[in-house]
This record gives structure tokens, sequence and C-alpha cells, in this order.
């Protein structure tokens, strides 16, 4: 199913994405899922980002066609990083270009959502710690990324993590085709059957360093086609059976 986190009547809910309606759910990702018995209609929402996590991993170069594509070395294992919890923002919410950043870029990216708590899970059992898939773009600060040698600063301001629009519980993430658009302009066209580290093995790896807690997100890399953006562009991050994540970007005010 597809599950999205709304605004309904100015509570936050849970439902079943359903053509132009919605199945309310009871309960969240943590406590367990349960149909409420009332549908609403789509125009009488407002979309939140699908998850809150408390923290979401990402991992660097991991699209073999990136790799190859800048002549990078394979690694030997994920390069991984964090990005915090208030750098999420939902679909149509607008991503703020930090006045000490001079180039903002869009990374499309399919994002892991998990299930329950995982501790030093193998390979083979990731599978049953992943709750489903959504988008994510990890928006980054390319030059402050540069600069600092480390990643929290371009990586980590306010907004800098779109996730959304749904979680898709029942996809086989093998093979499916993500896009990026910029303004309506393809600009990161590619598979995720190009991923070095799949997801099995991403959730696994995590797992051995960080406990991971239920709607916690890892983020699996990006393609090739990286670009920047400037205020008043909009940017789309598309995987095919999952959905399309829309945003703005602005200056700050
Ligand atoms: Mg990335």
């Amino acid at each position: 199913m597809k599950l999205i986190r709304f605004i309904y009547q100015d509570k936050e809910w849970y439902g079943e994405l359903i053509d132009d309606f919605v199945a309310l759910y009871k309960g969240d990702i943590a406590t367990g899922l349960a149909p409420a018995g009332v549908d609403v209609a789509l125009a009488d929402i407002k979309l939140l980002s699908p998850v809150k996590p408390s923290k979401a991993v990402c991992v660097g170069l991991n699209y073999i066609d990136h790799i190859e594509e800048t002549n990078a070395q394979r690694p030997d294992e994920p390069c991984i990083f964090i990005k915090p919890s208030t750098s999420v923002i939902g679909p149509g919410e607008s991503i703020i270009r930090p006045a000490m950043s001079r180039r903002v870029d869009y990374e499309g990216e399919l994002a892991i959502v998990i299930s329950r708590t995982a501790k030093n899970i193998p390979e083979e059992m990731a599978a049953a710690f992943i709750f489903g898939y959504t988008c994510a773009n990890d928006v980054t600060a390319r030059d402050l990324q540069s600069k600092d040698g480390q990643w929290t600063r371009g990586k980590g301001f306010d907004t800098f993590l779109p996730i959304g629009p749904c979680i898709e519980t029942d996809i086989n993430p093998a093979a499916l085709p993500i896009r990026t658009c910029l303004n309506g302009k393809t600009v990161q066209d590619s598979n995720t059957k190009y991923l070095l580290f799949g997801v099995e093995k991403m959730v696994s790896f995590v797992s051995q360093v960080m406990t991971l807690l239920p709607g916690d997100v890892i983020l699996t890399g990006t393609s090739s086609g990286i670009g920047p953006m400037v205020s008043g562009d909009t940017v789309a991050v598309e995987i095919e059976g999952i959905g399309r994540l829309e945003n703005p970007v602005i200056d700050p005010a």
C-alpha cells in the first residue's frame, strides 16, 4: 500500500492513499497501524513527510554508473553520514538555500524506512526490518561539503531533507527507475539496479554501527547528474511505483 502522513482537521494522521481518497489509520509505524474505518477526500488533507525519523543515515558513492562516470574507486564498504531529524520536510515544502552557501545541489535518492528496532542484523534477516520505501532528496551545500572536509554542515541545514510523498510497502526495490527533474527537465535518470550496496546490505551494515529505530530512514545514494538549484526552481524526485516528491527552492526571507 501507499502510506501517507498528513494533517486532517488539525490532527496528524496516517492513511492509505487509494485513488483520490485516503483511508485513515490509527497508530504509527512504531506502535502498529490499523484502519480507522473512515475515508477522507485527498482535497481535505495537507501532506506531511511520511516519517519523522530520529535520524537519517545516508551513504556516499553507491551508484555504479556514477562511480564509473567519475572514475572513482569502488568503495569496499559503505561510507555513511547522518542528516539531522530537523532537516526533514514534506512534499511541497520549500527548500531554503542558506545564506552561508553559494551552491546548493539536489541528490535524488531511494530511501529505506525502518519498521522496528534493528541492532546487529545479518543481511539475510534485513528484509524483516524494512517497512517500505520512499523518495528523498539529499540536498547538499556542495561548497561547504568540500570546504569542511566532513559533511555535517553541508548536509545538515534545515529543509535539506525532503521525504515523500508516500511509503510504498509492497515493492521490490531491486530495479526501479529513478529520476530527478529540475523545472520539468530530467537531470538525473538512473535505476536502483545500479546500487553497489543493496538495501539489505545497507540495513545490516548500518545496524552494526548504530541502533536503527522505527521510522528511521536510510538514503541509498545518488546517481550521476547532480547539479545546483537556485531560488525559484522546482525540484522533483520520482521513483517508479512509489511516487513523485516535489519541492520549491527559495532564498531565506
Ligand atoms: Mg546523497
